[in-house]
């Protein structure tokens, strides 16, 4: 008997003692901008799935807790493009793996959640408050649970209520994505170890703008970001995050919030002040949140950027805009260009499979003769018959799932994808052999042209086309949204403090 004791308690000791200390943080992740007037849904052949050691590889984050010594469990983190409502059997697959696994994984002492934060499920009101009630069913409320975002996620009060820590990214366009996840990794790591339990103060602001109107390196944005790492310097304070939101998300949650963190309890009132300052100076800015760059309807961007004396004018087909959940497929802007005979032209690019199928059965140097697009956006968008040569045909690449073709039109360059993408930088057209300032005209489904673009465009013109991501947001047919909301909702009052009572 006593031996058997000693055993045991051998075994206990060496079980405690096996790694004194260390603690073990679980990360998972579901990143989704869920566009809902998009009628094609979401589904899981959408999303790149990661799982285990595939989680933390490349990850500053991942490294940075593997140099402190920290014990990091991954488990799933799930990765679409913006596109629909992500399907109900989806979610709750994503969500049913990730509580399994923390089940699995014995004592957590924090959870880093990788998130997006406009994602929406069928089925669902609030798929991301649903996330954390079910991590929390099974972790309790001591484990810190701290989360990163995008600042064009949509937040609700009872999805931070579930979170200790959040932080979103401080530039749009985004450069500054792998910093936020370490910040968020970092930052629960310091509470942990100083055994601090963070709190978050949060409130929604009625302002809902598409992004392209919260663009960070300008006023009255600016100003206001820069506040942001100086309110974390503050003692007592962790962080703090202005969220532009997301307002193709037609949700009660969608538009701008602003969250504080507190170290802990005793710090909450002083939070409280600097979400309240932020959020004042917020709403007394609000009618400066508008377009950087000019704006025109398809015509008069054409017509401008063919008179501009810029060597290269980018042309961003907005309401068409993949990056925030539209089709890509949409083919008005290169029936115009078509129509009135420019040349020296890149339309990168239309979303088509079949047409990229197409080019490979011609084969390079050929002629075809083909409709393309609109095949998935048939509500704005419509096909369209054209005639050309093969240029080019790409190897299918399965790690980014991208199989890019190349036509040559009269004078246009036109790319078809096999994926919903957009062209972000000049990588995407060296991909496809181009260099978009050996042209005149440039058109790309975006909004606001991305940072690689923007520091290599000598002009831009953003066309306000019809699309899933129309930036005319006042004629969409919202009917979920809060009221009023500004601007659609233009002379409306509010007050943070009457907000709060
Ligand atoms: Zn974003």
């Amino acid at each position: 008997m006593l031996s058997l004791g000693l055993a045991c308690l051998f075994l206990f000791f060496s079980c405690t003692r096996k790694e004194p200390g260390k603690l073990r943080i679980l990360t998972a992740g579901i990143r989704h901008e869920s566009n809902t007037f998009n009628p094609v849904l979401t589904t899981s052949k959408d999303f790149i799935v990661k799982r285990g050691s595939a989680v933390l590889e490349g990850e500053e984050w991942a490294g940075y807790l593997k140099n402190e010594g920290i014990e990091v469990i991954p488990t799933l983190h799930a990765d679409a493009g913006p596109y629909g409502v992500v399907v109900r059997d989806t979610y709750e697959s994503f969500r049913s793996e990730i509580i399994s696994k923390i089940s699995e994984a014995g004592r957590i002492d924090g959870i880093y959640l990788d998130m997006h934060g406009a994602l929406h499920a069928g089925g669902y009101q609030d798929a991301q408050s649903d996330l954390i009630r079910s991590i929390r069913k099974e972790v309790g409320d001591a484990v810190l649970i701290s989360a990163s975002f995008d600042l064009h996620g949509n937040m609700s009060s009872e999805f931070v209520r579930g979170l200790n820590i959040v932080t979103a990214y401080r530039t749009a366009p985004h450069v500054d994505g792998s910093q936020t996840r370490l910040r968020a990794v970092r930052l629960l790591v310091n509470a942990l170890r100083n055994k601090w339990k963070p709190e978050v103060v949060h409130i929604n602001v009625p302002i809902l703008i598409p992004g392209e109107k919260g663009i960070t390196s300008v006023e009255p944005l600016k100003s206001l970001y820069e506040q942001l790492p100086e309110i974390a310097d503050q003692e007592g304070i962790l962080d703090a995050s202005i969220f532009v939101g997301m307002p193709w998300t037609d949700v009660p949650r969608a538009g701008m919030s602003i969250q504080v963190v507190a170290q802990d309890e005793l710090y909450l009132p002083k939070a409280r002040n600097e979400l309240h300052r932020l959020a004042t100076q917020l709403w007394d800015k609000r009618s400066g949140l508008q377009f950087d760059v000019p704006t025109d309807n398809i015509e008069g961007a054409v017509d401008t950027a063919l008179k501009s004396e810029a060597s290269t004018v980018f042309i961003t087909d907005s309401g068409d805009n993949t990056t925030a959940g539209a089709a890509g497929d949409n083919t008005l802007v290169l029936g115009y260009l078509l129509s009135r005979g420019v040349r020296n032209a890149i339309v990168a690019g239309i979303v088509d499979p079949q047409a990229v199928q197409r080019c490979e059965e011609a084969g390079v140097g050929n002629e075809i003769s083909m409709t393309i697009g609109g095949r998935i956006d048939t509500v704005f968008g419509k096909s369209l018959r054209i005639s050309g040569i093969v240029k080019r045909v790409a190897n299918y690449d399965s790690l980014t799932r991208r199989k890019p073709a190349v036509v040559e039109l009269d004078g246009i360059d036109l790319v078809l994808l096999t994926d919903r993408r957009s062209f972000i930088s000049p990588r995407d057209f060296e991909e496809v052999g181009l260099n978009p300032l050996d042209y005149k005209i440039v058109v790309v489904k975006l909004g606001y042209l991305f940072q690689g673009l923007r520091d290599i465009a000598p002009m831009a013109i953003m066309a306000l086309t019809p699309g899933f991501a129309n930036q005319a947001i006042e004629r969409l047919p919202y009917r979920n949204i809060n009221r009023p909301v500004y601007p659609l909702d233009e002379d409306m009052q509010w007050d943070f403090v009457a907000t709060n009572e």
